[in-house]
């Protein structure tokens, strides 16, 4: 099974596609100096393409949007002079055709945009008959089919090189991450159309940059073929997105970090060591249903009980002990409180549907 190096997902995409391929470049194009700097110091790096946004999607009005247009011509010069390949976002049909009017290489596809089939279509057609590589940033909101149907409508116009960016989801809740990851929702993105290339954008994952090490190398250990980070001469003075942006010496030091793992080879015992103890998980996660399995049991003679002496399904005291009592006993086993939290939750909720059906049985 190929589980490290997918050159060839990547093939004829005109650079060289040892793992990771690396996108960097600032969130937004804001001067030519600031993008000529920028990019110059990222030929000293691994970086294939340079990105920068012409055109910025943001969240309030009244933010800096981008440069438009004459971002483009900077573009071009970075290409020109120091043969980096070139990205920028495009929003809607009147991007694409500026964006290859002026020649850049390859497009991407903004979170705000892959959200919305009619945006896309516009866009798709814009590209009809142009078979320019486009990367798709995941929808802002946790939606996998959103995602594969975005990719989906490219592909019906002809485009063949398409690639996916998990870039994070956002969440109303307060959280580690500006974006969280659900790394569930790429992988199965990955399980379902393994022919695509799949990036990790760290930057607008984490939001700050003392995370983007810890997501790249996950990002790897996951065998995601590259890496988008936002990298600005001067990050502190970005114009936007300025606490996740990294100067291009500090992008050179994150990826001389990264420990890319050995590929499976079927010749070594690994694999079958591997496969002994993917049997024992599976048995594991079979034991653990039959566990729920008998917990729903139990919970559904509790609704007839609750039915018979007319009570409510939810007891909230009855609740908070049961996940006060298991924080306790998950950290001492060395559980995080979110995961017991989302654990119990699920339970729980599972356990008041099977109520509810009893009630009203
Ligand atoms: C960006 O890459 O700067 C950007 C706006 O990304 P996203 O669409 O992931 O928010
Ligand atoms: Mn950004």
């Amino acid at each position: 099974m190929e589980t490290t190096i997918n050159k060839t997902l990547f093939d004829g995409w005109g650079f060289d596609s040892a793992r990771p391929v690396v996108i960097a470049g600032p969130c937004s194009a804001e001067t030519e100096e600031q993008v000529m700097d920028t990019a110059r110091r990222l030929t000293k790096t691994r970086t294939q393409i340079f990105r920068a946004g012409i055109w910025k999607p943001r969240t309030r009005p009244n933010s800096f949007e981008g440069v438009g247009v004459k971002g483009l011509k900077w573009l071009k010069q970075v290409k020109d002079e120091t043969g980096l390949l070139t990205t920028t976002e495009v929003a809607n049909a009147q991007h694409a055709y500026e964006a290859l009017k002026y020649g850049v290489d390859m497009l991407w596809i903004g979170a705000r945009t892959t959200v919305n089939p009619f945006t896309i279509q516009e866009i798709a057609e814009a590209l009809s008959g142009v078979d320019i590589p486009v990367f798709v940033k995941n929808p802002v909101n946790p939606d996998v089919e959103l995602w594969i149907g975005s990719i989906e409508r490219l592909q019906k116009v002809g485009i063949t090189r398409i690639a996916a960016v998990h870039r994070g989801f956002s969440s109303f809740s307060e959280n580690r991450y500006r974006n969280a990851p659900n790394w569930q929702i790429p992988i199965e993105l990955r399980r379902v159309r393994p022919d695509l290339p799949m990036i990790c954008d760290p930057s607008h994952i984490g939001g700050k940059r003392s995370l983007l090490q810890e997501i790249s190398q996950k990002a790897m250990d996951l065998n995601y073929d590259g890496l988008m980070i936002e990298t600005h001469p001067d990050p502190d003075f970005a114009w936007s997105d300025a606490k996740q942006q990294i100067t291009p010496e500090e992008l050179g030091v994150l990826l001389d970090s990264l420990i890319l793992r050995r590929p499976i080879s079927a010749t070594n015992g690994f694999t079958h060591k591997l496969e002994e103890l993917r049997g024992e998980i599976d048995r594991l996660d079979q034991e653990l249903l039959n566990i729920l399995e008998d917990r729903m049991k139990v919970a559904a003679k509790i609704g007839h009980v609750k039915k018979d002496n007319g009570i409510t399904i939810l007891q909230p005291a009855r609740w908070d002990q049961i996940i006060s009592k298991y924080l306790e006993v998950g950290q001492a086993r060395g559980f995080s409180d979110e995961f017991i939290r989302k654990l119990f939750m699920a339970i729980h909720q599972e356990s008041i549907n099977t109520q509810t059906k009893v009630m009203n049985g």
